[in-house]
């Protein structure tokens, strides 16, 4: 298993942006949203217990799980979401543990957005939060995804805050400027990632 670095922060504020910067340098990827997909993919045990407990509804016509659908039902039930967590968040906790043991580069980038939500940062080596102001985060996610300004800021709302980010942070990118600016800090952090790998003992 890699040096891991967790790499989090909220909404538009530019993870996926950095991710490939960092994949460009040949850094591996593991990614909790791609991850939280997979482990309710057709055929997967989740999906069928799923369908089982909410009803056939949830299931679109061609296979998949209708994740807005599931969304509604878990947001005005307290015990459906806990029931949907329980069942959840210990398939995508060992989907995550079996990709990071595979990841092969030198140190690897886990992109976690609920890092903070989840309480997970104690999984990882190393923390790093993509920060920017809370008006940038507004109009890049509002431009990126084409919602109103009011949808926007309820995602927000939902997230953690601006300062409970930083407070677990070890490093943070600022992404307030142009995106090559952001260039020289993702190279400066890569060869600090590898020489942290280095120095650290692994099996
Ligand atoms: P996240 O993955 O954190 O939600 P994204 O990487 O998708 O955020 O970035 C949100 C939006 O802002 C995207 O449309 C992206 O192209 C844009 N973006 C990212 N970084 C910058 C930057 N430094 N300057 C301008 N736009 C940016």
């Amino acid at each position: 298993m890699s040096y891991t670095v967790a790499l989090t922060g909220g909404i538009g504020s530019g993870k996926s942006t950095i991710a490939n910067a960092f994949a460009a340098k040949g850094v591996d990827i593991v990614d909790a949203d791609v991850i939280a997909r997979q482990v309710v993919k057709p055929g997967e045990p989740a999906l069928a217990a799923i369908s089982e407990r909410f009803g056939k509804e949830i299931i679109q016509p061609d296979g998949t799980l209708d994740r807005a659908a599931l969304r509604q039902r878990v947001f005005s039930s307290p015990q459906e979401k806990t029931w949907l967590n329980a069942l959840l968040h210990p398939l995508i906790h060992s989907e995550t543990r079996r990709q990071l043991a595979l990841a092969r580069s030198v140190w690897c980038l886990w992109v976690v957005p609920l890092l903070v939500e989840n309480n997970l940062q104690h999984l990882a080596d190393r923390v790093l939060v993509v920060d920017v102001d809370r008006e940038t985060q507004l109009t890049r996610t509002m431009a990126r995804d084409n919602i109103s300004r009011e949808q926007a800021e309820h995602i927000l709302a939902a997230q953690a805050t601006r300062e409970a980010r930083l407070a677990v942070a070890d490093d943070i990118i600022d992404n307030g400027g142009a995106p090559d600016e952001v260039a020289a800090r993702v190279a400066l952090l890569d060869q600090r990632y590898r020489q942290l790998a280095g120095a650290t003992d692994r099996d």
